[in-house]
């Protein structure tokens, strides 16, 4: 029941006590026979009237036939008086024995009174105060509760319909590969325990949104068929001070009573921002969050068997601790899906709707570039909605071409699509780019070139180094700010001008040029460094410089960075005139396969 229901009704309850209590003392039950005083007249003249106690104004009246009845007479007048002057006469009155009887106090006629004026209010206002503490108690109870942490369990045998296997997730084969590991652990820990090996404890997922980082920690979740506990980081970041890390703990605690599980925590960035960043100093919610979740972390027995999975699309504001070993010291990069990752997506969501023959999902994914899983997700579900609309009775080719557009359209779509020409461009850029380095002296292999973009990048060529490297040598860098800028002038010699795209690469290449110089003495100004670095913790992870030279040390400073980069674009642009044919090539594949592994790169290279 209600418990203000509940209140009310018990309020309405006393009440009628009372009422009930009242009428008890003022009409007692047994009323006698009232008789008027006129009638009391007629009855003592014709001698019929015994006795006639006065009590009060009362008059208690006993018949010779000893009936009773009572009468009342006026206040301040006596009964005889009162007799006479209605007529009785003096004999029949005299024959009428009157007694005068002091009035009866019952203790009620005080004390009730006293209980309705002084004690009643008294009761109610406890019974109210009773009510209210007992509220606050109960609100502090859900304060309490409120604590626990929310997270969603997908039970290892609550998985049932939902659960998911690496075989659901499209795509992401070196995410999966990296998984597998821990799949693994958590099916076997002794294994693992008896060899002394230290396990992941927090492993990054690292990508934008709707890549299927959620879904990839679900996955390993059901192929190792364990719990799943699932919160978002900016749930974490409630009102109260106190709650965060009283959830954190919570859901730890939770984690490690069905262990071994898996913790996953979305949108790690929201509470894992680097600390400090914030402006006034930052005891804040989140920081105290945060240091929980470190603590959590670090409290966990190798064979606990508990691993955090958490997901960012920002792992460079994330605060370095979380980072440390023994935290989240790995992390795997997912990437958007190319061509042939997006047909796969695209399968997936399409096996449980029926699908015509001309169905061709190949087309569907060449005219998706830039679409995330959960894009192509969302195209297959408006494809089957776009049938259901023309009451077809299966999903035709056309319906899949028109779901991309409501879905380009839609409000949601945020992210970049190329365009044919600005594909073109962009498979010209990172061709320059991956050549370049490949042919300039001291760099590292390219790993993959990609021209799906990426944050604001159109796309990206990546350089794993083979070996750690702690020291670099001034050819490295010439190479490294000769690739930076292979980007633009492949763009340059192609279509003879320069793109947008590439102000990135021209800020860091610039950056690293004025660092040989400034910082690594590698410029014909000396072993000297300029300009003194300060970090300023309160603007966050700004760093500003103090200038300790002269206005002409800085004009030579200049200098010198002007020709580290025209060295480096000449060097650039000689490498890149000498193998057109080669760019030609690698330009074209990429915009086919929009991904070039390793392996097919140095091929391409190779052939020539
Ligand atoms: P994120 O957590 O990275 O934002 P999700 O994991 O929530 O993205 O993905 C959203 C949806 O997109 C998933 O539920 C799934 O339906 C679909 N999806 C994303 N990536 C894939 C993939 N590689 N294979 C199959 N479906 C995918
Ligand atoms: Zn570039």
């Amino acid at each position: 029941m209600n418990p203000l229901l509940k209140n009310f009704a018990f309020v309405i309850l006393i009440l009628l006590a009372v009422g009930g209590l009242f009428s008890l003392l003022y009409f007692p039950s047994t009323t006698p026979n009232q008789i008027s005083a006129t009638q009391l007249v007629s009855d003592i003249n014709a001698g019929n009237v015994k006795k006639v106690v006065v009590a009060g104004d009362t008059l208690n009246i006993t018949y010779t036939d000893d009936k009773t009845a009572t009468s009342m007479k006026e206040a301040n007048v006596s009964v005889t008086d009162l007799l006479t002057n209605l007529g009785v006469t003096k004999d029949s009155l005299q024959k009428v024995q009157i007694d005068i009887q002091a009035p009866q106090e019952s203790v009620w006629t005080w004390l009730l009174p006293a209980l309705l004026y002084g004690v009643l209010p008294l009761l109610l206002i406890g019974f109210f105060l009773w009510t209210m503490m007992r509220q606050a108690k109960t609100g502090a109870m859900q304060a309490f509760d409120f604590t626990k942490a929310r997270a969603r369990i997908f039970g290892a045998e609550g998985h049932g319909k939902e659960k998911i296997n690496f075989k659901d997730v499209a795509g992401l084969k070196e995410a999966k590969e990296e998984l597998v590991e821990i799949v693994d652990f958590l099916k076997f820990p002794q294994k693992y325990v008896a060899m002394g090996a230290k396990i992941p404890r927090g492993v990054l997922l690292v990508g934008g949104a709707g890549v299927g980082k959620t879904l990839l920690a679900r996955a390993v979740a059901g192929e190792a068929n364990v719990p799943f506990l699932s919160i978002s980081g900016s749930e974490f970041v409630e009102m109260f001070v106190g709650v965060g890390s009283a959830r954190v703990r919570d859901l730890f605690s939770m984690a490690k009573k069905s262990a071994p599980s898996i913790v996953f925590i979305d949108e790690l960035d929201a509470i894992g921002r680097h600390r400090g960043a914030g402006i006034g100093g930052g005891h804040d919610e989140r920081e105290q969050t945060l240091n929980q979740i470190l603590v959590e972390m670090d409290g966990f027995e190798k064979e606990t068997g508990v691993i955090i999975l958490a997901a960012t699309n920002r792992p460079d504001i994330l605060d370095p601790a979380l980072l440390r070993p023994g935290r989240f010291d790995r992390k795997i990069v997912l990437d958007p899906p190319d061509v042939h990752d997006r047909e796969e997506i695209l399968k997936i969501h399409s096996k449980t709707k029926p699908l015509a023959s001309d169905v061709n999902f190949k087309e569907v994914a060449e005219r998706t570039p830039g679409f995330t899983g959960a894009d192509l997700a969302n195209v297959a579900n408006e494809a089957a909605l776009l049938a259901a609309r023309y009451n077809k009775k299966e999903v035709d080719q056309k319906e899949f071409l028109d779901a991309i557009e409501k879905v380009l359209l839609g409000p949601e779509r945020k992210s970049h699509i190329l365009s044919k020409k600005e594909k073109e461009i962009a498979a010209y850029h990172e061709a320059g780019h991956a050549l370049v380095s490949t042919f300039s002296p001291d760099t590292e292999p390219v790993r993959k070139i990609s021209i799906i973009a990426r944050g604001m990048a159109a796309g990206y060529t990546l350089q794993v180094p083979s070996e750690e490297r702690k020291m670099k040598t001034k050819t490295g860098f010439m190479s490294e700010i000769a690739t930076l800028l292979g980007g633009c002038s492949a763009e340059k010699i192609k279509f003879g001008e320069m793109t947008t795209g590439a102000s990135n690469d021209l800020q860091r290449a610039s950056e690293l040029a004025r660092r040989l110089v400034k910082e690594f003495g590698m410029s014909s100004l000396g072993l000297i460094a300029f300009g003194e670095k300060e970090e300023l913790v309160f603007l966050g992870k700004e760093i500003s410089e103090q200038r300790n030279y002269s206005e002409k040390i800085a004009e030579r400073i200049d200098e010198e960075v002007d020709i580290i980069i025209k060295g480096a674009q000449k060097n650039a642009e000689i490498i890149l005139l000498k193998r057109k044919n080669l760019l030609d090539k690698v330009a074209k594949d990429l915009i086919e396969k929009e991904t070039i592994e390793r392996a097919e790169f140095e091929k391409l290279i190779k052939s020539k």
